[in-house]
C-alpha cells in the first residue's frame, strides 16, 4: 500500500482523537460565560457537573446517538391482539440516551427557579452531539414544568410536578406542547380545536393537531378554544391532556408520524383528539399568554442554547480537521481562506454563546420573579430576537464547517456535521419562524414602547467600554448602531415600510448587542480577552460598520489571527 494512503488515514484518525474527552475543561469560553454570571460556589458546582456530564456526552451519549440515527421511530397503532395502543417504537438505544440526559439533572433543575445556568450548561453540552431528539423532549418538559409551577392548581401541580422533574427516565413524565393546526402555526389565533366544559373541573377537547413532537409523551399541553370564546388568541385556553386515564387511551389517535428533515430520532406526529379529558391550566381565557410566557419563551431560550452547542461542535470539528488534513503539500489550516473561514465560525459561536448566556441571566430572573421592569422588557425582546439570529447563524456555521471537511463533510458516517445541519434547519422552523419573530418584536417595540429600553441597553454597554483599543471597536459598532436605532424608529413610525425591512435591522440590533457583550467580557481581561476583542472586531466589520471592507483593511489578517489564538497550531 502506498504511504500516501496510510498517511491520509492517520490524519483522519488524529483528527478524530483530537475530540476532547472533557468537554467542559476543553471549553474555556463556556467557563468564562459561567464565571461572568455566577458566584464562586455556584460556579464550582457548574464546573463539577459540567465535567462529569461532558464526559458522559463523549463516552456514552455520542456513541448511542450515532447508533440509532438510522432507525426512525415507528408507529404501532395496535398490539398483537388488535387492541388500539398508539405506541411508538424506538431503537432501545434511544431510551438509553434519554436515561443519560435525564440523569444529568436537566429536568430536575427545571423544577426549581434559579437554576437556569445549570440547565444551560447541560443543554449546551448535550447539544454538541446534535441529539435534538431528546433535547426537544427536555425543552418541552421544562416548558410544561414552568407552566404548571406558575399557573396550575395545587392539585395538578402536586400530581404532575414530581414526575416531570424526576431524574430517573423510566419513572419520569415527559411533556409536549401542541399549538399548531393544519390551518396555521404562526397564526396561533386560528386554532379551532373546541374545548367543552364538563362542569366537574374537566373539559373535553377535540380537534386535529398538525405538528405534535414527542408524540410518545405522557402528557400534552394543548391550546383549544372554549365554546363561545372570542376568536383570535384571546379566546384560547391552555389544557393539560394526559396520554392515559386509568390506563386507557385518553381520546386521541395518531394519524401518522412525520417524515422529517431533521430531529429524526424523535417522533413528531399528526394527532386527532376526540373528547379527550383536559384539565384547564390557569384562567381558561388566558391560555395563549400562559403558553407564550412560560412555554414558548422557555423553548426559544433553549433553542438558542442548542444553537450554541451545535456551533461549538461545528468549530471543534472544522478546526481539528484543518490542523490534520493536508492538501498541496501543506496543512489546510495554513491556507488563508481556511483560516478566515474558521475564524468566522469561531466568532459566530462566541457571539451566540455570549448573547444566549446573557439571555439565561434574564430568563433566570424572570423565572425567579426578581426581574425588574427593564429586565422584563429586555427579556421579552431578546428571547425572540436572539432565537432568530442564533438559529440562522447556527445553520450557516454548520454549513461553513462542513465545507472545511470537503467531500467528507457530506458523508453521514464521517462526522456529526450532516446531522447537525439537518437539526439546525429544524431549529430555525420551530418555536417561531424568522418572519413571525420579526413581526412580533416590531409589534412589541411599538405597542409596549420598548424601543428606548432596548436601544439604551446596547448603547450604554458600548459607551461604557473604557479601554482605548477596545473603545475604538466600540465606537465603530456604536456608529453602526445609531443607524440601526434610526431604522428601528422609522420601522415603528412607518409600519408598512418597516414590515418589509425590519428583519435585517433586527438581526443587526442583536449583532450590536453581541459585540457589546464580547467587548465587555474582553475588558474584564484574562487569557481569553484577546480572542474576545478580535471576535467583536470581526463581527463589527461583518455586520455593523457599513463602510468597512475587510479587503481594504491591512490589519484584517491580524484580527483573524488574534481571534484564532492557537486553535489552528
Ligand atoms: C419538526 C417540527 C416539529 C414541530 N413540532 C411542533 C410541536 O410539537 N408543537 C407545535 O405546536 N408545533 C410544532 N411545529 C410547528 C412549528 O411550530 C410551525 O411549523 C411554525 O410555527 C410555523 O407554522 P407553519 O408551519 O404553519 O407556517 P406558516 O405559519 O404557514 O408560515 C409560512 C411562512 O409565512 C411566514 N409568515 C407567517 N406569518 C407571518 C407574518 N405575520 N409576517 C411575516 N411572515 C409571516 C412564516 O415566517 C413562514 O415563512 C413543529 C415543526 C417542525 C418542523
Amino acid at each position: 500500500m502506498s504511504d500516501a494512503f496510510s498517511t491520509a488515514r492517520d490524519a483522519f484518525n488524529a483528527w478524530r482523537s483530537d475530540y476532547p474527552v472533557d468537554l467542559y475543561a476543553a471549553d474555556p469560553h463556556l467557563d468564562l460565560v459561567n464565571d461572568r454570571y455566577l458566584d464562586d460556589d455556584r460556579l464550582a458546582g457548574v464546573r463539577e457537573m459540567g465535567a462529569a456530564f461532558g464526559r458522559t456526552v463523549v463516552e456514552d451519549l455520542g456513541p448511542l446517538v450515532e447508533s440509532y440515527q438510522r432507525h426512525d421511530p415507528e408507529l404501532e397503532k395496535y398490539d398483537g391482539l388488535g387492541n388500539r395502543t398508539e405506541e411508538i417504537r424506538f431503537d432501545p438505544a434511544y431510551h438509553e440516551a434519554g436515561a443519560l440526559v435525564w440523569a444529568s439533572g436537566l429536568l430536575r433543575d427545571a423544577g426549581t427557579p434559579g437554576l437556569s445556568f445549570e440547565q444551560a450548561t447541560t443543554f449546551y453540552l448535550a447539544s454538541l452531539e446534535g441529539e435534538m431528539g431528546h433535547m426537544c423532549a427536555a425543552t418541552c418538559t421544562t416548558g410544561m414544568t414552568r407552566v404548571l409551577r406558575r399557573s396550575a392548581s395545587d392539585e395538578i401541580g402536586e400530581t404532575y410536578l414530581p414526575s416531570l422533574t424526576a431524574v430517573d427516565y423510566t419513572e419520569a413524565l415527559r411533556g409536549s406542547q401542541f399549538l399548531t393546526e393544519v390551518q396555521g402555526g404562526s397564526d396561533v389565533g386560528s386554532v379551532a380545536s373546541p374545548a367543552v366544559d364538563r362542569g366537574d373541573g374537566t373539559w373535553r377537547i377535540s380537534g386535529e393537531k398538525w405538528f405534535c413532537s414527542i408524540a410518545d409523551a405522557d402528557a400534552f399541553l394543548v391550546l383549544a378554544r372554549p365554546e363561545g370564546a372570542e376568536p383570535g388568541t384571546r379566546g384560547l385556553g391552555c389544557f393539560l391532556i394526559p396520554r392515559h386515564i386509568d390506563s386507557a387511551l385518553n381520546g386521541f389517535s395518531i394519524r401518522r408520524l412525520k417524515d422529517k428533515l431533521g430531529t429524526v430520532s424523535m417522533a413528531s406526529a399528526e394527532i386527532d383528539f376526540d373528547d379527550a379529558v383536559g384539565y384547564p391550566i390557569g384562567d381558561v381565557s388566558a391560555g395563549f399568554k400562559i403558553m407564550v410566557t412560560a412555554m414558548l419563551n422557555t423553548s426559544r431560550w433553549m433553542n438558542a442554547l442548542g444553537d450554541a452547542g451545535i456551533m461549538r461542535r461545528a468549530f471543534l470539528e472544522s478546526s481539528a480537521y484543518a490542523r490534520h488534513r493536508e492538501a498541496f503539500g501543506q496543512r489546510i489550516a495554513d491556507f488563508p481562506l481556511v483560516r478566515r473561514q474558521i475564524a468566522q465560525i469561531k466568532a459566530e459561536w462566541l457571539a451566540t454563546l455570549h448573547s444566549t448566556w446573557h439571555l439565561t441571566a434574564l430568563d433566570e430572573a424572570v423565572d425567579l420573579g426578581t426581574a425588574d421592569a427593564a429586565d422584563t422588557a429586555f427579556h421579552r425582546y431578546l428571547v425572540n430576537a436572539n432565537k432568530l439570529t442564533c438559529s440562522l447563524a447556527a445553520t450557516q456555521t454548520v454549513r461553513e464547517s462542513l465545507e472545511i471537511l470537503g467531500g467528507n463533510g457530506a458523508i453521514e458516517t464521517f462526522s456529526v456535521l450532516p446531522r447537525l445541519l439537518r437539526d439546525a434547519v429544524v431549529y430555525e422552523q420551530w418555536e417561531g419562524t424568522h418572519n413571525t419573530l420579526t413581526a412580533q418584536v416590531l409589534r412589541d417595540l411599538g405597542r409596549l414602547d420598548l424601543t428606548g429600553a432596548v436601544i439604551d441597553r446596547t448603547a450604554t454597554l458600548l459607551k461604557g467600554i473604557a479601554d482605548p483599543e477596545l473603545g475604538r471597536v466600540a465606537s465603530r459598532a456604536l456608529a453602526g448602531f445609531e443607524e440601526i436605532a434610526f431604522e428601528t424608529r422609522h420601522s415603528i413610525d412607518s409600519p408598512a415600510h418597516g414590515a418589509m425591512h425590519f428583519r435585517s435591522t433586527l438581526e443587526r440590533m442583536v449583532r450590536a448587542h453581541q459585540v457589546a457583550l464580547l467587548l465587555d467580557a474582553a475588558e474584564g481581561g484574562g487569557p481569553l480577552a484577546e480572542e474576545l476583542a478580535a471576535a467583536a472586531e470581526f463581527l463589527t466589520g461583518r455586520y455593523l460598520d457599513t463602510g468597512y471592507r475587510a479587503e481594504q483593511d491591512p490589519s484584517f489578517p491580524s484580527v483573524v489571527e488574534r481571534l484564532l489564538g492557537n486553535d489552528l497550531d
